[in-house]
């Protein structure tokens, strides 16, 4: 959703909503996350450290130490991004599926039926 703004919000989804191609301002940052996200995968080695996967398409932005979802909650991924870019340590790539083990092997989540170890 590009607009805090509920006026501009509203535009928007009506544009959105009768096709009309979404605006150079959105574009444009879409294209900026997407080159920001390249740059980010590149810098910490375009693949899951734990496995080796290596499709872009799959692979996240973990916290060594956790903390993940709190930074988030406090602000955006682009945040997060920015702070790899910089050179702030703590941060390695996961693929989804190394992420999820990750989280059970740390507890960190639990979901119906099923374990730590499966
Ligand atoms: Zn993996």
């Amino acid at each position: 959703m590009p607009h805090k703004d509920p006026v501009r919000r509203a535009e928007y989804q009506k544009k959105y909503r009768a096709g009309i191609p979404i605006d150079y301002e959105r574009k444009r940052g879409l294209i900026k996350a997407r080159r920001l996200r390249v740059a980010v995968l590149a810098y910490l080695g375009n693949k899951c450290v734990r496995c080796g996967f290596d499709d872009a398409r799959a692979l996240q932005v973990d916290h060594i130490l956790g903390g993940g979802r709190k930074e988030k909650a406090d602000g955006n991924t682009y945040r997060i991004y920015r702070n790899v870019i910089n050179g702030r340590a703590g941060y390695q790539l996961l693929c989804a599926n190394c992420n999820w083990i990750k989280r059970y092997e740390n507890q960190a989540v639990e979901m119906p039926g099923r374990t730590r170890n499966g």
